[in-house]
């Protein structure tokens, strides 16, 4: 393969990394220290710094976004059902299913793929405790209306915002609302620790649990309820998010300029929504989801993608199939009635964005899906 054909070919998303000196300073105490893992200086250093740049108080840092996720829902002794989104990544019903609970399957908007905030109540019964959604592609979701039901059935709420960091409404951090919100650090996220996850939580008693549970909570008598696992972040990772928390906000800007790109290509390109724009929210676009109105575009979504990828442009599928479709969920929970899930599914396309992508790969990206609408 030639230099050209690499530099021509787009993947959907890529790694950020700082320079290896940058990454080698941070580590080098560790080679005087030999503390690597138990909550060591990296470890709390980073999480003051991840306390400070998201405005919150109560935050742990923990292996990953799933088990982040799974601790989070531990600690709110949850029984029975929780409503959910079918549209995620498959770590968020996971984490339900493994903590004992049973997925509610709601369905989703067609504008931001976000669960469907006027279903909600019709699935509430007298076994549901909690509702998960998730920010999916780290657009938020109605969290002033999810408040509101969360409030008048007494249920928690628990955000799966692995996806959304970086988000803000009203200029403040989206891990803001719920009882607690999670987010992975991993590196196909827009920031990362290589693997690692947070959990972010209102009701600061929950810190010996949040703390100890991740770590065996072999220490903590209060804590007999929940039976304790290994999930902490170890300095290597912690190192890195100190590297990469002090360019984040550079990544940031970076991806809102191929945003703004693609937004402006997609102006007169019939039948391709974006997903709209909301007044006082910022976004990190993790992804580019497009949704492809085959009926007015002319081409539909299977054919775009495969005329993409004959041009080197790698676009993607996600979230398909919805996890309510799965043959493991399928089989256990049934069949679902999800119109707009299935409609998202059928016609949604990730395309490539990360920060160093060049705006005429855009342009280039935006000039082949053009090509394929009707005349
Ligand atoms: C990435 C992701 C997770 C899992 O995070 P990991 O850090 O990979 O364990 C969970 N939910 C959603 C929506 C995700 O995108």
């Amino acid at each position: 393969m030639t230099d050209k054909n690499m530099t021509d070919i787009l993947v959907s998303t890529r790694s950020s990394m700082p320079s290896l000196e940058e990454y080698t300073n941070e580590i080098k105490i560790l080679w005087e220290s030999h503390w690597l893992s138990n909550n060591g200086l990296l470890v709390q250093k980073f999480k003051q710094q991840m306390k400070d740049y998201l405005g919150v108080e109560n935050l742990e840092l923990l292996v990953n976004g799933h088990l982040s996720l799974e601790t989070a829902l531990a600690g709110m002794n949850l029984t029975g059902e929780v409503i959910t989104t079918p549209f995620t990544f498959v770590s968020t019903t996971n984490a339900i299913v493994r903590n004992g609970l049973t997925p509610v399957f709601c369905d989703i908007n067609r504008d931001d793929f976000n669960i469907d905030v006027d279903k909600i109540e019709a699935l509430i019964t007298d076994k549901t405790t909690a509702i998960v959604p998730v920010h999916i592609y780290g657009n938020p979701c109605d969290v002033k209306r999810i408040d509101e039901i969360a409030k008048k059935h007494n249920l928690k709420v628990v955000y799966d915002a692995a996806q959304a960091f970086g988000v803000t409404i009203d200029g403040e951090s989206i891990v803001k609302y719920g009882d607690a919100s999670i987010f992975s650090l991993h590196a196909a996220k827009v920031f990362h620790t290589i693997e690692g996850g947070a959990i972010i939580y209102k009701d600061k008693s929950l810190k010996d649990l949040y703390e100890g549970v991740p770590s065996y909570a072999t220490i903590m008598d209060e804590d007999r309820d929940h039976i304790g696992f290994n999930a902490k972040m170890n300095e290597f990772q912690a190192a890195m998010g100190i590297c990469n928390l002090r360019h984040v906000d550079d990544e940031l800007d970076m991806r809102r300029a191929v945003y703004d790109r693609y937004k402006e290509n997609f102006k007169d390109i019939e039948g391709i929504d974006m997903v709209p724009d909301k007044e006082g929210v910022v976004k990190s676009h993790p992804y580019l989801p497009v949704i492809v109105h085959s009926e007015k575009h002319g081409a539909n979504r299977d054919e775009i993608l495969e005329k993409l990828i004959e041009g080197n442009v790698y676009a993607g599928k996600y979230f398909a199939p919805l996890i309510s479709e799965t043959p493991y969920y399928k089989k256990r929970f049934g069949e679902q009635d999800l119109p707009n899930a299935k409609y998202v599914e059928a016609n949604i396309l990730a395309l490539p964005i990360f920060s160093s992508m060049r705006l005429e790969d855009v342009d280039r990206t935006c000039k082949i899906i053009k090509e394929t609408a009707k005349k």
